[in-house]
């Protein structure tokens, strides 16, 4: 499996990710003890061409599938998962309108999806300016979806897109959204009134009536600078809407799996605590080596096994993906999305016990990771919460409970 998951061309991009990434590394406690924006690391990405990750490759970009984008993020994950987690929300809108798209107008689930070939035509005239500002413009993109909805709310957006002469102008308030000091474009989704597709709205980040407020000091992925967006009749551009009218809710219905695109920060921040736990019981970080005793032994066993049951059901997700999933292959993403986000707080917890209290000292790898491993479970719309109701419900019922 791993073979047909890590293909020659993925496996390049896999290690031009490593050869960059140990400078993340080290620049991790600066920006985890400022709760600043990456930039250096964002710069990094722009100059290898990683901006462009999921744009073809006649559009300059690398040309990464879905696949490709996840074991990219894995990697990068591993040496600095806060910039992972802000590269997922960057990449995701190439992958939505790039790879996502392409499969969901596949075939003659694709016909039927855009009989009159609206949607493919929508793509044809607003991927070129998308795919030309992040491959040659350096352009950066936020995708802040979360309102903070009153608890038991499950749907809808209360974000309001109003067609104008040329656009769209638009109002609303997103939390949490990651890169907001430093992303050109804010994409964002919107409802027209009266209208049920959903709209997915690049808001320019220089119009006057968009506005980054509040503070920013969480527990963990503190350099993600997820501030809030506030929105007042901001005009977006019509070569701004990302998506046709209607293929983000078919993203929903037929590609739910595209909300696992953040898993992959947390598999690799993973991979990091096992690389740090190692370093650490070897005594190659300033602490007297601990791994000839069998406790410590144990310990880094124990850190394994966890580690690889989540890195197998992703895998195995990946092999398999695709539009239109099987109810058995979307229960599947969604057992390895919730194995690992609490994993990767539970393999921290594990490391630290195991490394000892020398290792709960800042600035420690492992202190960090701890806390930035706690987030990964409260990500909506793929929360723990939400996927472990649908996961205790699905199998009791005949049909379904509420779909993505
Ligand atoms: C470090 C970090 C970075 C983040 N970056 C981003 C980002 O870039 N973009 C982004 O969109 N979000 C981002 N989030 C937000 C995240 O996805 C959640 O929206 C957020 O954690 C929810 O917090 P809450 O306090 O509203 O909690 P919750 O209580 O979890 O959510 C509030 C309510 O929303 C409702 N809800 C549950 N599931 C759904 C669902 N599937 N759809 C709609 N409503 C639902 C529930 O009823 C719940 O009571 C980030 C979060 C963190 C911790």
């Amino acid at each position: 499996m791993d073979e047909q998951v890590l293909t020659p061309e993925r496996a390049e991009l896999v290690a031009k990710m490593a050869e960059i990434g140990p400078a993340f590394a080290e620049r991790a406690p600066k920006y985890d003890r400022d709760a600043s924006f990456p930039h250096e690391n964002w710069a990094d990405l722009a100059d290898a061409g990683f901006l462009g990750l999921c744009v073809p490759k006649e559009a300059g970009g690398l040309g990464a599938d879905f696949v490709g984008y996840a074991l990219v993020a894995e990697e990068m994950g591993r040496h600095c998962a806060t910039t992972a987690l802000t590269f997922n929300m960057h990449t995701a809108t190439a992958l939505l309108s790039g790879p996502i798209a392409e499969a969901l107008l596949a075939g003659e689930r694709g016909r039927e999806q855009d009989p009159d070939g609206a949607m493919a035509a929508h793509l044809e005239n607003t991927r070129p300016h998308l795919w030309e500002g992040m491959v040659r413009g350096r352009v950066i993109h936020s995708q802040p979806f979360s309102e903070g909805q009153a608890p038991g709310a499950r749907s809808g957006f209360s974000t309001v897109a109003v067609p104008t002469e040329g656009g769209y102008r638009v109002t609303g308030r997103k939390i949490f959204a990651s890169l907001s000091g430093a992303a050109h474009v804010h994409n964002v989704l919107a409802v027209v009134e009266g209208d049920p597709h959903i709209r997915l709205l690049g808001v320019p980040a220089d119009d006057d009536g968009a506005e980054i407020v509040g503070d920013w000091d969480p527990i963990g992925m503190r350099g993600t600078d997820s501030r809030t967006l506030v929105m007042d009749n901001v005009f977006v551009p019509a070569r701004n809407e990302v998506l046709p009218p209607g293929m983000f809710n078919a993203m929903v219905s037929r590609f739910p799996q595209f909300y696992m695109s953040l898993t992959f920060s947390y598999l690799g921040l993973m991979r990091a605590i096992l690389d740090a736990t190692r370093t650490y019981l070897r005594g190659e970080s300033g602490v007297k080596a601990s791994r000839d005793h069998p406790i410590k032994q144990t310990g880094w066993a124990q850190l394994q096994l966890i580690y690889d049951r989540a890195q197998s059901l992703t895998y195995r997700v990946l092999s398999e993906i695709g539009a239109d999933p099987s109810p058995e292959q979307l229960r599947r993403a969604h057992v390895a999305t919730v194995t690992t986000m609490e994993s990767a707080p539970e393999m921290a917890s594990l490391a630290l016990r195991t490394c000892g209290g020398r290792s709960l000292l800042r600035p420690g790898r492992l202190e960090q990771h701890y806390r930035d491993a706690r987030c990964g479970a409260t990500m909506l719309p793929w929360s723990t919460e939400e996927l472990l109701v649908r996961l205790g419900r699905n199998g009791l019922y005949d049909e379904p409970a509420d779909s993505d």
